[in-house]
Formats: C-alpha cells, structure tokens, sequence
C-alpha cells in the first residue's frame, strides 16, 4: 500500500475514505487559494521548472538531488496524485461532492491547447479556482455522477490512464485522465526528476495459458511495463513498472489479462 493509504486511508485506501472528499476539508488551510495559485503556476512555472531539474539531474546531479528531496516533499504536502483503474475512477466519481469538467492545465502548458477537457474538478467551486483565467475558464461544465462516469469510461476506451489529484493533501480535488503529454508524467515517469505520481493499488496479470502472444496489450501501455518473449511467444508483466492502470485489459481479446489488488498492509 501507498504512504496516503497509511496517513490517510484509516485501514482502508484513502481515496474510500469520505472524509478526504469533504467540503470541511476543503474549506480548512486555504485550499481555494491553493488551488488557483496552482493553476497560474501550471501555465507559467511548472514546465520550465520539471525541464530545469532534468538538466541539472543530467548536468548537476550533486545540487540536484536537495532538490529532488525537497520538492517531493513539497508536492506530497501539496499535491500528490495516484493512479486509479477505470472501476476505482468511477467509485471515486460517486464520493464527491460536486463534479465539474474542466480544461487539463498540463495539455494548455505543453501543447497550447487551452480546451482539451479531461479533467474533472471534484468538490472545488472551479468557476472561482479559474476566474483569473478567461481563456481556461471558458469550457467549464457542471455534470451529473451519470456524465461523469459515462466520460471516464469513454477515456479509458480512449487509453488515456486515470489518476486523482489532492490540493493541500488528502483533499481530493480532482480526477484526471491523461497520456504523456502530461506534466505529472514526465516528472515521475519520463524524466524521473520526482516522484508525484504514485502508482495504484493493483498490479496487472497476464495468464500464460491464455497469452497467444499478439502484443496489442503492449498498444495500451504507457509505461512500458509488458514485455513480450519470443522465445515463449507470450507478453508478461514487468511488475517494478506496472502502475496498475488496468489499461492493458482492453487490448486483449483473449481475456488474459486481470488486475490484482496488493496487499493493504
Ligand atoms: S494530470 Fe493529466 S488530465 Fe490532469 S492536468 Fe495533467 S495531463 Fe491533464
Ligand atoms: S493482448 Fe492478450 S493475448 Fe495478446 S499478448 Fe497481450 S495478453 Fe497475450
Ligand atoms: S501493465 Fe497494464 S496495468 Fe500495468 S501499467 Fe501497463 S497498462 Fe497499466
């Protein structure tokens, strides 16, 4: 199990427990605050920062590593995010307060897209976290659990990885659904420079006597944890990269592939 599960999950996942999707909670420690001064700095800051400390982790890696330290810190105070599959996503879906669609700040940071709508905000008012952002603002919709989920399962057909997002840690504040083009994706999995994504609570599983060795399931992942053999002509799972997304199990057609929740404790 994760450390939020530990800090925050009173013996069970954290993101079951309904106190973490609380208007109480989200109305303590300025999180509204947070929140919109976490948008400005996603349009601003945030990219130039991840590719500052992938150079100094290549060029520096001495003066690197205080920072790795303390910024890892800061964003598990802050703003941690875990990956969920799809069944997880939508449980998550039915415990929060308010469900509002809104533009994915890391697509408008990396590819300039201010629309491209897939994130939803939980439990936050994000007509205030956004009003300083006309352009980002524009595309918010308030939509029903039955929207919602209807979405998220649209995603998932789309392969794109389903993860929840804390504003000042254990609020959960938002569920988003992403590829790489993704600022938590390259800080914790493409550059490595810190550790802001935790992976989910499962593991996938291929069934060897199932396995036929087509390799679609390898299409789905984004994390390159499937690898294939030829020698047995069949994929498996690399276990240290698998993330648990669950994604790998629309690519098979032959119904080999399964996730397995860890062991809570
Ligand atoms: S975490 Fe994913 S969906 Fe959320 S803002 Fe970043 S890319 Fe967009
Ligand atoms: S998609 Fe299914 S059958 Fe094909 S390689 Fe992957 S697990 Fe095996
Ligand atoms: S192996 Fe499957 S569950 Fe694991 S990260 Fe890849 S797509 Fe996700």
């Amino acid at each position: 199990m994760c450390e939020l599960c530990l800090q925050h999950g009173e013996g069970k996942k954290w993101y079951e427990v309904m106190r973490n999707y609380s208007q109480e909670l989200y109305s303590q420690n300025n999180r509204e605050k947070y929140a919109q001064e976490f948008i400005a700095n996603s349009q601003t800051s945030m990219l130039p920062m991840i590719e500052k400390m992938a150079e100094m982790k290549k060029h520096k890696p001495a003066l690197y590593r205080p920072y790795r330290s303390i910024g890892t810190r800061y964003m598990k105070r802050n703003h941690i995010g875990q990956v969920v599959p799809l069944e997880d996503a939508l449980q998550v879906l039915e415990r929060a307060q308010s469900i509002t669609r809104i533009p994915c700040v890391c697509r408008s940071a990396i590819k300039g897209v201010k629309n491209a709508r897939y994130c939803f905000a939980l439990g936050m008012d994000p007509f205030k976290v956004f009003g300083g952002f006309p352009e980002l603002k524009g595309s918010l919709e308030v939509l029903t659990l039955e929207q919602a989920k209807a979405l998220v399962a649209q995603f998932d057909q789309e392969g794109l990885v389903h993860s929840i997002w804390t504003f000042k840690t254990p609020f959960i504040g938002a569920l988003c659904n992403c590829d790489q083009d993704c600022m938590a994706y390259k800080s914790t999995v493409s550059l490595e420079v810190m550790e802001v994504m935790y992976k989910a609570e499962y593991l996938a599983h291929i069934d060897p006597a199932e396995c036929v060795g087509c390799r679609n399931c390898m299409k789905y992942c984004q994390f390159g944890a499937i690898e294939y053999s030829s020698l047995d002509q069949k994929c498996c799972v690399n276990l240290e990269k698998c993330y648990g997304c669950g994604l790998c199990r629309s690519g098979c057609k032959k119904d080999a592939v399964s996730i397995e929740a860890k062991a809570l404790f």
